[in-house]
């Protein structure tokens, strides 16, 4: 059992209602592979960082037992590095600034031992880049894919290429109807799934999530929290924890895909209680476990 996760790993300059953090640990491959080490024990990293990313990050991250083998370090380069700022309706958020350093040139090189994983989750990255590691992969069981608007944006066509190629599209509302100029989010999902995944999970923030097939769909809950201090990876933590319960139950049927969407849907809720991945650090088995259950109490009730 392993799920190998490609994606970005970053700096980020976060400021909320809650406060303001600089070069707090962040990016897509990061915040995804500590959510999946909560569920499976073999979470392999591909990524790049700079000379100048503290030691104290790769330290917490060999502590969640993630596996770095796939970690390019450049020297004399600049870790990416990403300013987002929030607005009081935390929905809404500004990117003040975006440094590429090292991921300008970043070509995703996947060991050769890594080739042949289960799981492929690929992290919000450039779809290119996506491409690039789906060409040097064999056969995963499932792929599983996040984006971001930016790609819609401005790489649209190997989007669709990537998309084409993956089993399990992760979105959010906005995006999903960005992606097929629908404004309803349920058609958009339909569109999507006419794109080649055999799944698509749309997420509406503080709303929950819709897990939709061609003849299925599932919607959870979000978990209702009285203070959210950061949502930035809430995304790629929702994937990472998606990713890495269903790599632990190697159960692919749509009951257990609803599953893997609360535990995703849990592992976000602590996410966004913090700063950066200050929430995600010391979780235990029962405290995801009671939380995941409780949101199945939350949308359970019972008709005349
Ligand atoms: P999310 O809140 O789920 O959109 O994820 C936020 C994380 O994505 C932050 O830690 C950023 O460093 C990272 N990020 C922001 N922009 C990009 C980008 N263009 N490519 C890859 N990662 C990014």
């Amino acid at each position: 059992m392993s799920v190998l996760i490609v994606g970005s790993v970053a700096l980020d300059d976060l400021e909320t209602p809650y406060g303001v953090r600089k070069r707090a640990l962040g990016g897509s491959a990061t915040y995804a592979s500590i959510a999946s080490s909560y569920f499976t024990n073999d979470n392999r990293f591909v990524g790049i960082v700079g000379g100048d990313f503290p030691d104290e990050h790769i330290e917490l991250l060999k502590g969640r037992k993630i596996d770095l083998t796939g970690l390019e370090i450049v020297k004399d380069g600049n870790t990416f590095s990403w300013g987002g700022k929030y607005h009081d309706d935390m929905n809404e958020r500004d990117t003040l600034f975006t440094e590429l350093g090292v991921f300008e040139t970043f070509e995703p090189k996947i060991p050769e031992e890594w080739r042949k994983s289960d799981y492929l989750l690929l992290g919000n990255i450039h779809p290119g880049l996506q491409l690039a590691v789906l060409d040097q992969v064999e056969d995963p069981d499932l792929v599983i894919c996040d984006t971001m608007n930016l790609w819609i944006n401005i790489s649209r066509d190997e989007l669709i290429k990537t998309i084409g190629r993956v089993d399990i599209l992760i979105l959010n509302d906005q995006e999903a109807k960005m992606l097929t100029e629908d404004i309803n989010a349920i058609k958009a999902g339909k569109k999507i799934l006419e794109m080649g995944p055999s799944h698509v999970v749309v997420k509406k923030g503080e709303h929950g999530a819709v897990l939709m097939s061609k003849d299925q769909m599932f919607v959870a809950p979000a978990i209702p929290l009285d203070e959210l201090k950061d949502p930035t990876g809430a995304g790629d933590v929702f994937a990472g924890g998606f990713a890495g319960y269903l790599d632990q139950t190697r159960d692919h049927s749509f009951e257990n895909l609803k599953r893997a969407v609360l535990y995703g849907t849990t592992l976000a809720s602590y996410c966004v209680q913090e700063f950066s991945v200050e929430g995600l650090g010391t979780l235990t088995k029962e405290q995801i476990d009671t939380r995941a259950h409780s949101l199945i109490e939350l949308a359970a009730c019972s008709l005349p």
